[in-house]
């Protein structure tokens, strides 16, 4: 049988390595339109900054070393330019020579990838994209004659990547984003670390600004201003490479990407697609969805092998676990967000723990912020947000297994996780979660969450600060009176016994102590979810 893979990285070179291992007589021709196959396209921005100071380390495999090991037809530059499904050929053109030909095949495999969005902005062609190793030698080269100022449009996972770069390579920095907040996947409160992160290295946020014009040396806003941008990056997300598909007549999904099922085929069943070009199935709603990240791409290459071979296997829904370094922080989540939740109209329950990397009496521990979405009920985890230092990657990673797993919320108690003082702690941020899960899940506790405070205050709740008397004299929530935590039991004839208590600390650990003392003498009270730390950062 002869497969025809399009497309000679992520999804489709895992297709292709694949399908060599399972059938050592197959037929494989890879067509790649680029001179690269195989790169890393994860490591451009690393590669922008000087991190990765080797061009070649960006490409791992040659087309030749690919060829060797693996026996396959690898041709790039390369570009297929339509599919005749009746024929089963497809037209070729070698981008060296100029010459088209047309190849057979039995089963194609598109893995296009996406390409960057190019907004309709007057002077946008002069924006540099960062796509592929091509794109990376062109902001090198920009660099190279003396950028001084870079102003990036986007503020998403690429925007960020390579906003932090340009900035460790010394260059003035403005990231301007059209939302509200950058890394617009987190939550309002979980973005504001990472934005401040980058802000404390000098990077220029302008948010809820939108570009309107891109001169030979600055960037124009909505907002009058003209940002200095000897060179500019635009990072405004990406959009599913269909036109193939499409032309071939094959069902394009409500996403725009190619429509595929379970087994990665697309509306012909000779036929698959995988990557950021193809649809994914989310794990919340079953819905189409794209998410455009590499482990998808390649487990999704390699199951579109085992399909054309007719091994029975089936893509799982997808959370879309993600990560991304911003500066000394580490920003990462799976799942929906509770924007995202809210906006569906899905039930949820939050909880916000500002825990420490490991125990606190070690060394060197790193404060994080978690946050996760449960289904009220089932218990079932729909999302997770961390961000922090040290041991942030560890900790969704976890959350992003259980979840998969279908573990509820209140059993990440039960995860036996490694212990040692440099690690972690006896009570992982994890088994946290799963204490303050099970006691929201039975009652035994009840929050508010750091939007809901003022409403509750207004409608009379009292207000009480249990944190120390230093602490509530350096800045405490309008109205609140001060008891201490350990002063609570004596004090109780100061909380006014008919009105609802909000109690609040920090972080929100002397909150639920206090909340079980009131609620245990027949109070009406919520505890503050995620303390001040979390409300500080909502506000
Ligand atoms: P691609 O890797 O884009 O490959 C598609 C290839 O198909 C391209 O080389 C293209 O030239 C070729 N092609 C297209 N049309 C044709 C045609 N008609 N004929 C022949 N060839 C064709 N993901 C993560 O999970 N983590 C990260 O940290 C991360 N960082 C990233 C940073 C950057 C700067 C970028 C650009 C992406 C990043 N991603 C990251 C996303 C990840 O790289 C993609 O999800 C993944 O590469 C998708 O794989 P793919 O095979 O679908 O497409």
């Amino acid at each position: 049988m002869k497969t025809i893979v399009v497309g000679g990285v992520a999804g489709g070179m895992s297709t292709a390595a694949r399908l060599r291992r399972l059938d050592e007589s197959a037929e494989i021709v890879v067509l790649e339109r680029g001179p690269h196959v195989s790169y890393a396209n994860c490591g451009l921005p690393y590669r922008v900054g000087g991190v990765i100071a080797e061009r070649e380390a960006l490409l791992p495999h040659s087309p030749a070393s690919l060829s060797a090991r693996l026996a396959l037809d690898i041709r790039v530059r390369h570009e297929a330019l339509a599919v005749d499904r009746e024929a089963r050929t497809l037209l070729v053109r070698d981008l060296t020579t100029g010459e088209e030909y047309e190849e057979g095949w039995d089963r194609l495999v598109l893995a296009p990838g996406a390409r960057p969005v190019v907004p309709d902005v007057p002077g946008v062609e002069r924006a540099l994209t960062l796509r592929d190793v091509t794109d990376t030698d062109r902001v090198l080269e920009r660099l190279g004659t003396g950028a001084r100022t870079a102003v990036v449009i986007g503020g998403g996972f690429i925007g960020v990547e390579t906003a932090e770069n340009l900035r460790l390579r010394g260059l003035g920095v403005t990231l301007v984003e059209l939302a509200d907040r950058i890394l617009p996947h987190l939550d309002p409160e979980m973005a504001v670390a990472p934005a401040a992160e980058l802000a404390r290295h000098g990077v220029v946020i302008r948010t809820g600004t939108k570009v309107v014009r891109v001169p030979p040396d600055a960037v124009e806003t909505s907002d009058g201003e003209r940002l200095p941008a000897d060179l500019v990056l635009l990072a405004v997300g990406v959009r599913p490479e269909i036109d193939l598909a499409r032309a071939a007549g094959l069902v394009i999904g409500p996403r725009g990407g190619i429509a595929v099922d379970e087994r990665m085929r697309t509306s012909d069943p000779r036929i698959l697609a995988v990557g950021d070009a193809a649809e994914k199935r989310d794990a919340l709603s079953g819905e189409p969805v794209l998410i455009p990240l590499a482990n998808l791409a390649n487990r999704h290459g390699r199951l579109a092998a085992d399909a054309i071979l007719d091994r029975p296997v089936a893509a799982r829904p997808c959370a879309g676990t993600s990560i991304l370094r911003v500066l000394d922080l580490t920003v990462a989540a799976c799942g929906w967000s509770e924007t995202r939740l809210r906006a569906a109209g899905r039930p949820h329950r939050v909880i916000h723990t500002h825990p420490a990397s490991h125990a606190g009496y070690y060394p060197g521990a790193e404060p994080m912020s978690l946050k996760l979405l449960v289904e009220p009920g089932s218990e079932r985890i729909l999302g997770a947000q961390a961000v922090g230092g040290e041991g942030v990657d560890k900790r969704i990673d976890v959350l992003a297994t259980a979840m998969a797993a279908g573990l509820p919320a209140p059993r990440l108690a039960d995860i036996e996780l490694a212990y040692a003082p440099p690690y972690g702690a006896a009570r992982d941020p994890i088994t946290m979660l799963g204490h303050i899960a099970e006691n929201l899940a039975d009652g035994t506790a009840r929050t508010v969450q750091w939007h809901e405070v003022d409403a509750a205050r207004e409608a009379g709740a009292t207000l009480v600060d249990v944190r120390t008397p230093a602490e509530y004299a350096a800045g405490a929530l309008p109205g609140a009176v001060n008891i201490p935590v350990d002063e609570l039991r004596e004090r109780l004839g100061e909380v006014p016994p008919d009105s609802r208590v909000i109690v609040y600390c920090r972080v929100g650990a002397r909150g639920h102590v206090a909340a079980r003392i009131l609620a245990g003498h027949g109070r009406d009270v919520r505890n503050l979810d995620g303390g001040l730390l979390t409300r500080r950062a909502g506000e």
